[in-house]
């Protein structure tokens, strides 16, 4: 495939005009979506307006006259429409890793059982807190090879915690078929969908799913540090008891009460106030999926994918695909191994190609529909190709590391 081919397939690109709902810097190629999302340019006059407006003129009056105190609901409808899931099955708050805690521990507590099982290779902060809440309720944290968790799962599993989307290889589990499959030995299954809200198709009720968590910032480009999702199916919700009891879950925050009482539904998930300019900046960003269903955008970055995988293979074979080619069995970034990664990254990122880099040995790209196209694939991988032939990523600088990788 040659530049004007990948140029042609963006002419003929249904999707072509979601670009310019973000505010990318020219000449850059984003391939890092999956980690941070892009500015939807509409977050911009919305975060103005929520601190010039909301916070400077309406001050404390803002959490009634415009509704900050229903952020966490209003903003968790807007999810659930791209995760198959009932607008009251989702709420936004906290972190990613402060939300699996909160319903590692309530979901837990409904069952004798001793194990928590989960993957080894894991999300590390979804492993962490596993071993935390099980150490806390007197569990074991069991965490098994990826092909080994279905086999695994039996008599002694009290909750199965699964990382959908793979952070580093980018491989899928089959959301339904684990679940029924957890479920028929009477375990509850926890999905952490952060690498897949907002990338591939989700039908979490479809799929019979109970709990998950997922995050804010990368494919629903809510900004840095955006609050994260929960989701409890609506036959669960009225089960689980929190251990993290803030006055925000209470059923009446403002009557004081000495004694908790749960809020009805998920409110009782909430814990403290919510962090109103971030549920702004995520309620406008999410309005950049308006016209476009899950499907579409799936479809693309299916393409995108398979252009990436082919022009890597012809042009730059040392790097090794480590993504599964079958779009069933993976996410929406495609992953490379390959012993200088960090510095093959960094020469990239210096090259105004961004993507990202996974230790030990891992070139992360982002495949995000919404402000990607064929051009900027094809664009990549010349840049790739050009630093492995130059080698010019041993240059001393390209290794040096920050606090962030
Ligand atoms: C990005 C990511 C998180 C993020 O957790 P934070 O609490 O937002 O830092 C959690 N789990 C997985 C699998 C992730 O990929």
């Amino acid at each position: 495939m040659t530049r004007d081919e990948a140029r042609a397939l963006d002419e003929a690109d249904p999707l072509r005009s979601f670009r310019a709902r973000f505010q990318l810097p020219e000449g850059l190629i984003y391939l890092d979506g999956n980690s941070l999302g892009a500015l939807p340019k509409a977050v911009v006059a919305r975060q103005a307006e929520t601190v010039v407006t909301e916070w400077g003129e309406a001050l404390i009056r803002g959490w009634n006259a415009h509704d900050w105190i229903g952020a966490p609901q209003r903003v968790g409808a807007k999810i659930a429409a791209l995760i198959g899931a009932k607008p009251h099955e989702v709420i936004v708050a906290d972190s990613t890793s402060v939300n699996l805690f909160k319903l590692l521990i309530a979901a837990a507590k409904l069952s004798e059982r001793p194990n928590i099982l989960s993957e080894a290779g894991n999300f590390r902060t979804d492993l962490y807190v596993a071993d935390g809440a099980a150490e806390l309720l007197g569990l074991r944290l069991e965490a098994v090879a990826r092909d080994e968790v279905e086999a695994r799962i039996g008599a002694d599993t009290n909750l199965l915690l699964l990382t959908h989307v793979h952070y580093m290889s980018g491989a899928r589990f089959d959301m339904a078929a684990l679940t029924a499959r957890a479920r028929a030995a009477g375990a509850l299954t926890l999905w952490d969908l952060s690498h897949s809200a907002g990338a591939v198709p989700l039908d979490l009720n479809g799929d019979g799913v109970e709990l998950a968590v997922g995050c804010g910032y990368k494919y629903l480009n809510g900004g840095p540090g955006a609050p994260a999702f929960l989701y409890v199916a609506e036959h669960l919700q009225e089960r689980l008891m929190p251990a993290l009891r803030g006055w925000m879950g209470h059923e009446a925050p403002f009557a004081f009460d000495d004694e908790y009482r749960p809020a009805p539904g998920l409110g009782r998930f909430l814990v403290g106030t919510p962090p109103v300019l971030g549920m702004a900046a995520l309620e406008t960003a999410l309005d950049a999926f308006d016209g476009v269903t899950m499907a579409e955008l799936w479809a693309k970055s299916i393409r995108l994918f398979d252009l990436f995988r082919a022009l890597m293979a012809e042009r730059c074979p040392d790097l090794r695909c480590i993504s599964p080619a079958d779009p069933e069995a993976r996410g929406g970034h495609i992953s490379f191994a390959h012993p200088h990664a960090f510095e093959i990254c960094q020469a990239l990122i210096a090259a105004d190609v961004i993507g990202d880099f996974r230790a030990p040995d891992v070139l992360r790209l982002g495949l995000t529909p919404l402000y990607l196209g064929f051009e900027d694939i094809w664009r990549a991988v010349d840049t790739l190709a050009a630093i492995l032939a130059s080698e010019s990523w041993r240059d001393p600088k390209f290794a040096v590391r920050g606090k962030v990788t």
